[in-house]
């Protein structure tokens, strides 16, 4: 017995330092990533729930490494906050994001469409973000009112009175602003009263169980109740089914993104999305 204890103490200490391994390799790569052209931009739409029709897309990062592949934002977004370099990724994204938007300006079909671009804490901590952020605008002559910065309901949670001030600030700038995966972060109503947001974003851990799960309905119902109350709009993430689509319609969920309208897709694809539902 003893014996067969170390051996599963032996294979867990191996386990964990190919964790750690992978870990320093990817954090590595990824600092020459940007420069190798290695990252790229992916959209995924944003339905609205009445009639169809294409609202606005999620801007989702991707890293392809030639030695390690496509490798999944879950694992490397942490990796790139704790070395910190979400800031200089994620303003790149968001430079992208108003490039985008500038050449999609000269469309009838995408005048107001919106691009949602993720910030993380890590990124809105730091004193250059905001002027990092000004300047983008300058440069790209982009309107902020077309670009929807989430942050995470968690990450809010983890620093009040900064995100509070921040959020003001870049809600004064004239962005868009919403709160990311809610449902998860055990947000007062006093602080998110205090929030200068303007979209609830349901987690999809709840639209999971819709149709199956009758607590998961109740909670999406409260939070439905909530965003109406603080004038909120409202998106379902990790719509999949037909059927939640429905309900979600039903329960009064302004808009919808997941599967079961699209993956996220290319720039280019999603170009060709916005004139097929621009032309029906
Ligand atoms: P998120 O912001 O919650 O993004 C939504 C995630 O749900 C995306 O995963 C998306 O592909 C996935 N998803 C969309 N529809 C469905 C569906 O119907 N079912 C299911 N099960 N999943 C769906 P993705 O692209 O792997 O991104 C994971 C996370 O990585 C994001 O979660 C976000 O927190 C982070 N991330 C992605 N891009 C960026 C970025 O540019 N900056 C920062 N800071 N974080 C990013
Ligand atoms: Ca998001
Ligand atoms: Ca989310
Ligand atoms: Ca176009």
């Amino acid at each position: 017995a003893k014996e067969s204890g170390r051996n599963r103490a032996e294979i867990f200490d191996a386990a964990l330092q190919d964790l750690r391994t992978r870990r320093a390799q990817l954090d590595a790569a990824l600092r020459f990533a940007l420069e190798r052209d290695e990252l790229s931009l992916n959209y995924q739409p944003k339905v609205a729930l009445d009639d169809g029709t294409i609202r606005g897309f999620e801007l989702l990062l991707r890293w392809n490494n030639p030695q390690h592949g496509e490798i999944a934002p879950q694992e490397f977004i942490p990796i790139a906050e704790e070395s910190g370099l979400i800031v200089p990724i994620g303003l790149w994204a968001l430079e992208q994001a108003c490039l985008q938007l500038r050449s999609w300006g000269r469309h009838r079909a995408t005048a107001d469409v919106t691009i949602a671009v993720n910030v993380s804490m890590r990124q809105l901590l730091q004193s250059s973000f905001l002027p990092e952020v000004a300047a983008i605008l300058d440069r790209t002559g982009v309107s902020p009112a077309a670009i929807e910065l989430e942050l995470t309901e968690s990450s809010a949670m983890a620093n009040p009175l900064q995100t509070i001030e921040t959020l003001s600030i870049l809600k004064k700038m004239g962005f868009r602003l919403a709160l990311d995966d809610f449902g998860t972060g055990y947000s007062s109503l006093a602080y998110l009263q205090k929030l200068p947001l303007d979209v609830l974003k349901i987690d999809k851990a709840f639209i999971h169980g819709l149709g199956t799960n009758s607590s998961d309905a109740e909670i999406i119902r409260l939070i439905l109740a909530l965003a109406h109350t603080l004038k909120l709009d409202t998106v379902a993430e990790g719509v999949e089914t037909a059927e939640q689509v429905m309900l979600l319609k039903h329960m009064g969920c302004h808009l919808g993104q997941g599967y079961t309208f699209s993956r996220s897709v290319t720039a280019r694809e999603a170009e060709q999305l916005l004139h097929l539902a621009s032309s029906t």
